[in-house]
């Protein structure tokens, strides 16, 4: 098998999915087997579901030194058309600070999302968010495009096409998507930023220097996307010398979730460890996760970073944007947005409160706090 550990101790994982609580012992596992010590689990909601939120803030309860909370945005006022009352983004800003909250997790940006709610990032509706996070300074991480292929029919991996991610003409474009944001940033130049899967620049370096150096404040998270690793194994010494220049902006990332198996896991996370860490040309090994495709998809060839570099893009950039240590969880408020979001969901969609799992989680939280 082809297992491959970190040899850092204490790595952060800046993008990790929690599925459901049924998956609690399985995600401690993969903390386990990866070696993995602290994860963000960025949130990322249903408000039909009445999911996303709550299974993250269970985490947090349960294991508050171990997990973050990135918690996403709930646009059931707009999507419902106006049935179900949710809070105004800004006012959601708020309470997820209030909660205990670690950041916030954006997925409005990847054309999956458009298609969904089409209202682009520099609309009214975003206007006093994005004023209210750059005052308050919460971390975003932010899902902003996909791969160029997803928009060519004939050039889409399958395991993408599967999932009806590909796009057409009448999607949103990827150079709309990227001057939305560059209009964000330049309204609110403080905002912090780490945009998930290195925001989609891997097959362009010189671009992703260029972006930046006109953004101070931006990062990049390192989840595949295995195309990020293609794309960066061509020439991996212009990639280790741009690593080692942007050694500041890079946060370690897996998009590992719940619902795998420990073998996934350790493959998913341990391709990304082998690249940044060893000199191996290698490839995706047998037992992963079908979002990374199969092994004769590409060619990985490692940049053997130095430790230094390595310290930085595992944990001190991370620490530098969310702190060391989880913040603590509001319990009590946790229950109560939990049943909030359990109501909605009923209103929304009709699926009975009780059998979300904002109920669940709220019911879990309840009874723990009574063994208190
Ligand atoms: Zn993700």
């Amino acid at each position: 098998m082809d297992v491959w550990n970190s040899k850092i101790q204490g790595i952060m994982d800046g993008h990790v999915h929690m599925d459901t609580i049924a998956e609690e012992a399985s995600l401690l596992d993969i903390c386990e087997a990866t070696g993995i010590t602290t994860m963000a689990l960025v949130s990322i909601q249903d408000p039909a579901a009445g999911a996303g939120l709550p299974q993250s803030l269970y985490m947090k309860a349960r294991y508050p030194e171990r997990f973050f909370v990135f918690a996403g945005l709930n646009h059931a006022t707009q999507l419902s058309g106006g049935r179900v009352k949710a809070l105004s983004l800004a006012e959601q800003v708020d309470m997820f600070v209030e909660l205990g909250c670690d950041g916030i997790k954006m997925i409005e940006g990847k054309p999956t999302s458009r298609q969904r709610m089409d209202i682009p990032v520099t609309d009214p509706y975003f206007a006093e968010y994005w004023a209210r996070v750059e005052e308050v300074g919460l971390p975003i991480v932010w899902h902003v495009n996909d791969p160029e292929e997803f928009w060519n029919p004939e050039r889409i991996p399958g395991w993408a096409k599967e999932r009806n991610w590909g796009y057409g003409p009448d999607d949103v474009q990827k150079e709309s998507l990227y001057a939305e944001v560059d209009e964000v940033l330049a309204r609110h130049p403080k905002l912090k930023i780490t945009f998930a899967h290195f925001y989609f620049l891997s097959a362009d370096l010189e671009r992703a220097g260029r972006f930046f150096d006109m953004h101070p404040t931006a990062r990049f998270d390192l989840a595949p996307g295995v195309e990020m690793l293609y794309n960066l194994s061509r020439d991996p010494d212009a990639s280790r010398a741009f690593f080692i220049k942007y050694a500041d902006r890079i946060v370690f990332g897996t998009d590992l979730f719940s619902r795998l198996s420990v073998a996934q896991a350790r493959a998913r996370a341990g391709i990304v460890f082998r690249w940044l860490e060893s000199e191996d040309t290698f490839h995706v090994p047998e037992e992963a996760d079908f979002l990374l495709g199969p092994p004769e998809d590409g060619t990985i060839r490692g940049m053997a970073l130095p430790v230094e570099v390595l310290t930085r893009i595992y944990r001190d950039n991370f620490i530098r944007l969310a702190g060391s240590v989880p913040c603590a969880l509001n319990v009590s408020l946790a229950v109560e947005e939990c049943r909030r979001l359990a109501a909605m969901a009923e209103v929304f969609s009709g699926t009975p409160a009780a059998e979300t799992e904002a109920a669940r989680v709220a019911m879990q939280l309840t009874s723990e706090e009574c063994n208190e």
